[in-house]
């Protein structure tokens, strides 16, 4: 398929995708500001995401597996890559062979890295989410001894809100500095950059922000949007008064309208929670969706936009913050679900 043959596209904004990383960066302060890339850089192309924030000076990436390490390692050229959910034994091989480092998150990792020889290492310790990472109390009974640990990393629960359990984590990470050789400390996401440079550290580790979602208020406003669907026009057609559209007749008309029939639909990750709700702009003109998604089509009212036709193209409202209250979803779940039909177009 060539670049234009698909009638579904993902328009990606570098200068946006660099201005974000700019601006958490600055927030970041003293701290170095890495990127999240897992997930294939949350939908968007984790290549093409680590290519552009490298060259703006991001030197610390992050994937989940690696699986993922491996699809982005020819481009990790002086940049680091860890990987966040460690080594199983599975994983051995090509964390041995590999230029990345894995992120160390239980007593069976660090045994297994420490059996094969060590090297080069992050480590996660849990400071209350109880989801990855070592027990503190399991690195003051020295598990960590003899590991190179390059980064010792904590997550935060929820940097999101406004909970004492944020301060509550970074004052037990704070309590972890010069209890291991590591290097550096991280414990900020997206949020917790937000939260304030207490929560910097060294290292700060952004995923969702980068990719025009804004974890936090005081983050409105900061951060542009990367990620736009655009979707081509099948077919419009007139309706009118007391005519039914889509599946389930579930929007009937109460006057005679205009609409079009677009190229996308639940299968691209366009779901269902966008029935009735979701919109598409042409220029300046407002098209809102009418009835129910579909698992390949969507229909939307084009009235407001009476030159529109057959083979014009029209783009997805899908501003990060709106369209995650409109639908339901999470923020990740809009940009992770994104899919392969959508052909990615980076400007
Ligand atoms: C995904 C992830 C991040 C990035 O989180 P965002 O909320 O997307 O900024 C940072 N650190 C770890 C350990 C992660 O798993």
């Amino acid at each position: 398929m060539s670049i234009c043959d698909s009638p579904l596209r993902l328009r990606l904004d570098t200068s946006a995708l660099v201005d974000n990383w700019q601006w958490l960066n600055a927030r970041s302060g003293a701290a170095a500001c890495g990127a999240a890339i897992k997930a294939n850089g949350y939908g968007l192309g984790a290549a093409e995401v680590m290519r552009r924030l490298s060259a703006a000076g991001c030197r610390d990436f992050f994937v989940a597996t690696w699986a993922e390490a491996n699809a982005v390692a020819s481009r990790a050229e002086d940049v680091a890559l860890s990987v966040l959910h460690g080594v199983r034994a599975e994983d051995m091989a090509a964390a041995r062979a590999g230029r990345a480092r894995p992120v160390l998150n239980t007593p069976e990792q660090v045994r297994r890295w420490k059996e094969a020889g060590g090297g080069p290492c992050d480590v996660m310790v849990d400071t209350g989410m109880n989801r990855l990472g070592v027990a503190p109390a399991d690195i003051a009974a020295g598990l960590l001894d003899g590991l190179m640990i390059e980064t010792l990393m904590s997550h935060l629960a929820c940097a999101d809100e406004d909970v004492t359990m944020n301060a509550a984590q970074q004052v037990d990470f704070a309590a972890l500095k010069g209890r291991t050789r590591a290097r550096r400390m991280s414990l900020a996401n997206s949020a917790g950059i937000c939260l304030g440079a207490d929560y910097a550290f060294d290292l700060t580790r952004p995923g969702i922000a980068l990719y025009g979602g804004v974890p936090r208020d005081e983050a409105a406003g900061r951060l542009r949007q990367v990620a736009t669907p655009e979707a081509q026009i099948l077919q419009r057609r007139r309706v009118g008064a007391g005519d039914r559209v889509g599946y389930n007749a579930a929007f009937a008309a109460e006057r005679d309208m205009e609409l079009a029939i677009l190229n996308i639909g639940y299968a691209d990750g366009y779901l269902r929670g966008f029935s009735g709700k979701g919109h598409a702009m042409a220029g300046a003109a407002r098209l809102p969706v009418l009835g129910r998604v579909s698992m390949d089509l969507l229909i939307v009212c084009v009235d407001a936009a009476p030159d529109l036709g057959e083979g014009d193209w029209v783009s997805i409202g899908y501003a990060l913050p709106e369209a995650a209250e409109v639908s339901g979803l999470s923020q990740y779940e809009l940009l992770t679900g994104l899919g392969q039909r959508l052909q990615r177009i980076w400007n």
